[in-house]
């Protein structure tokens, strides 16, 4: 498995090193806008622990870190006016894992899009 390294930019992030735009933050998680946003709304969510990614995060976290980077993530999707609407709203969650997952902060965060008809799945190529 994975070494975590400390010096990622999320966990600059959470050591208060770099800015970020905050949108939620609580005992176990934070939230932020992405710097290069994909949909109208683009905010990543990470568990306060360290972990590399969501392989890691599955196998090692607590059952109090799971429970609370979930409820986390709906709550926040809501907060954020994302939630499903009748035939409006709705939102993506997507978390990249590894090499083919194509991710690139080794530091485990969820990606939640929204504010837009998002397409299909994901790209071909
Ligand atoms: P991934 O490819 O899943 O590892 O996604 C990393 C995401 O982090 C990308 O969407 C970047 O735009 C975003 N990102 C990188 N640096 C920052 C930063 N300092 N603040 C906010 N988002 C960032």
């Amino acid at each position: 498995m994975a070494v975590y390294d400390t010096n990622n930019i999320f966990a600059r992030i959470l050591r208060g090193e770099i800015p970020c735009k905050k949108v939620h933050e609580d005992e176990h998680v934070l939230a932020f806008h992405d710097i290069h946003p994909q949909a109208p709304t683009h905010i990543l969510i990470i568990p306060k622990g360290a972990y590399v990614s969501f392989d890691d995060f599955s196998a090692k976290a607590t059952p109090e870190e799971i429970t609370a980077f979930t409820r986390a993530v709906g709550a926040i999707a809501r907060e954020n006016g994302l939630a499903p609407n009748g035939d409006g709203g709705g939102y993506r969650i997507l978390t990249n894992i590894g090499n083919n997952g194509g991710q690139e902060v080794p530091h485990f965060h969820v990606h939640l899009f929204g504010g837009r008809k998002l397409g299909r799945m994901i790209a071909k190529d």
